[in-house]
């Protein structure tokens, strides 16, 4: 199961009305920007959050794989375009992106983000959304949308009642969250097995070799990877929780020759505090290089 995040203005309506979303396949100039194309990659199963007018009002779950379709809005306009077929859960109450994107943003890829810098919608239609922000955006939509009923109220009133009923799309939210954090927890262990005798079983900085203590640390993280690139042995490395934290944090790097570079963050009477010395660097593979160069250059502050 992917997630997407479709950009959806004045036809959200019409194609909500039709349990459809629809793109072009080329613009005039006959290019398929990645919005369009990324439509071919959706399939039965997955589900889609639909963005409208700065909030996410919908959640749906898709019936068909993409295929080609004409144009459903303008009969005899013969447009080839490709549609999905998908059923949507319109919440009671919405999700205002810009309210909460203090949260959301950090989850937000470098690349191909749905949402700008300040909150606003990208132009385009249809983005990835991976599982990590799926999970922060399915909390914050039930946290909306699950009432906790006052005992006191409850007793006197069965509109509050009511008012659960109609939250019907609850357990699908529920069970799509379990579903994210299945695929999550999966990955991670499967990278962990790959990756963890390459280092020796042990942290590639300190030498710590308590399995307790030890983590799969990503290079470029999981909200930015692909498929491949999340279960690539060489996209990171073993480190204990200690550096795991800052390397995952942007305080510490490794460039290509595997020297640290420690962020201006920590102060350098600080660095035995933090277990961490100039002169420290990591026995790197050459495969690791090219991930250890885009942390220094996204994650690295
Ligand atoms: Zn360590």
């Amino acid at each position: 199961m992917n997630f997407y995040i479709v950009m959806q203005g004045r036809t959200y309506k019409e194609e909500k009305h039709s349990g459809v979303i629809w793109s072009h396949q080329a613009d005039k100039r006959g290019q398929t920007p990645h919005f369009w194309e990324r439509m071919k990659e959706v399939k039965a199963g997955d589900r889609i959050f639909h963005y409208r007018k700065g909030e996410i009002v919908a959640m749906s779950i898709v019936k068909t794989d993409c295929y080609e379709a004409q144009n459903p809005y303008k009969p005899g306009y013969e447009v080839e375009g490709y549609k999905i077929e998908t059923i949507y859960e319109e919440f009671e109450v919405a999700l205002n992106v810009k309210d909460y994107f203090l949260g959301i943003s950090p989850l937000l890829p470098v690349k191909y983000s749905a949402f700008q810098e300040n909150g606003d919608g990208n132009q385009g239609y249809l983005y990835p959304c991976n599982e990590i922000l799926a999970i922060k955006l399915l909390e914050l939509i039930s946290d909306l949308n699950i009432y906790e009923e006052d005992q006191e109220q409850l007793e006197f009133s069965i509109e509050n009642i009511v008012s659960k009923e109609r939250n019907r799309f609850i357990p699908i939210i529920a069970e799509t969250e379990a579903e994210a954090k299945v695929k999550i927890r999966k990955g991670q262990q499967k990278y962990k097995e790959v990756l963890t005798p390459l280092w020796n079983h042990q942290c590639a900085l300190c030498g710590i070799d308590l399995p307790a203590m030890l983590r799969a640390s990503h290079s470029k993280p999981w909200k930015d990877s692909t498929r491949e690139e999340r279960l690539d042995a060489y996209n990171g490395l073993l480190l204990c929780c200690n550096h795991d934290a800052l390397y995952d944090k942007g305080y510490i790097a490794f460039d290509g020759s595997g020297k640290i570079h420690i962020s201006e963050r920590i102060d350098e009477a600080g660095y035995d505090k933090f277990g961490i010395h100039s002169k420290m660097r990591v026995e790197r593979y050459e495969e690791n290089k090219k991930y250890f160069k885009w942390h220094k250059k996204y994650v690295f502050i």
